[in-house]
């Protein structure tokens, strides 16, 4: 895996990994845009708050490793790398066996090291293992002598007719012989209740829609695995319901482009700020947000009314 991968999945662990607000965040093909584009990270974030939006995708602002997150990155890397090896050697023993030299370059990236750093050394080995039986667990789910996907970690994208720039990665894909596709997400946590089975569903009818839109083919099947308890959700997305998706992501960007054009991102308290790295600067904690940063929206090609200074 390149650190480029790593990057991604250090940030993009899912819900039951980093936190609900640590749902999968921007992935590496963001930190660098060609141009504004929306992920299912990013467009759950300004669902949940626009002013989260805007710290994490315009000022972008620094956010705290969490060892759950790493953890779900951990356990990505192994199984993308367990479809590296011969369909009859992907064993649970040969599974283990990859966790350490994921974890040797893992711990490279920066900020990781020191979750396990002076007096949490110790933690270190209980960790890794307990990264260990979630690998376990995914043999109990699906038998991978048996599977040859077709991509893993594959960025998917496409722009809309409109210039909507839809994009993400996805775990991995498995087409059938006779054509039908599926789209399957890892989750390091356990299956969500219900009202976190809508935004689970939020992302994977994302990706669905993306591959749709690419390949003309709507996904048979998309399969949430939940590592944590072994448990499986999966949908059977239809073209009506795709179509209706795509509508709801077009509300999402003109929202967020007019939140751009104005500079104004409210801060919306809900039960998930206590996992918010930006308390000290959200209004709704008694913080002031820094200035909206319109040098850098319009570097990044936003459109915005707000005064840019040219240097
Ligand atoms: S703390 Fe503020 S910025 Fe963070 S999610 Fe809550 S309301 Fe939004």
């Amino acid at each position: 895996m390149t650190t480029t991968e790593l990057q991604r999945t250090v940030t993009d662990a899912g819900p039951g990994a980093a936190g609900p607000l640590g749902e999968p965040r921007a992935t590496s093909a963001e930190t660098g845009p060609r141009r504004p584009s929306l992920s299912p990270s990013r467009a759950a974030d300004f669902r949940t708050c626009p002013l989260l939006y805007r710290f994490r995708t315009i000022d972008r602002l620094p956010e705290k490793k969490s060892r759950a997150a790493v953890r779900g990155t951990l356990v990505h890397t192994v199984l993308e790398r367990l479809y590296d090896l011969p369909p009859d050697g992907r064993t649970v023993a040969a599974a283990q066996e990859l966790v350490a030299p994921a974890w040797a370059e893992l711990s490279q990236e920066p900020g990781v090291a020191e979750l396990f750093a002076g007096e949490a050394a110790g933690d270190l080995e209980g960790w890794l293992a307990s990264a260990g039986t979630l690998v376990e667990t995914y043999f109990r789910v699906e038998d991978p002598t048996r599977i040859r996907p077709e991509g893993r970690e594959e960025l998917v994208e496409v722009t809309l007719p409109d210039g909507l720039l839809l994009r993400g990665f996805v775990d991995r894909v498995d087409v059938a012989r006779n054509g039908a596709l599926r789209v399957v997400d890892y989750k390091t946590g356990g299956m969500p209740r219900e009202a976190f089975e809508g935004k689970a569903l939020f992302q994977m009818k994302f990706y669905a829609l993306v591959l749709w839109r690419t390949r003309g083919v709507v996904a048979a099947q998309l399969k949430l695995i939940y590592l944590k308890d072994g448990d499986v959700l999966t949908y059977a997305p239809d073209e009506a319901e795709l179509l209706r998706f795509e509508r709801t992501l077009k509300a999402i960007w003109a929202a967020i482009a007019q939140a751009v054009q104005t500079g104004d991102f409210r801060p919306n308290k809900n039960r998930l700020c206590g996992w918010c790295d930006h308390q000290a600067l959200c209004p709704s904690f008694g913080g002031t947000p820094p200035p909206f940063p319109a040098e850098a929206a319009a570097a990044a090609g936003w459109r915005t009314a707000l005064p840019v200074t040219v240097v």
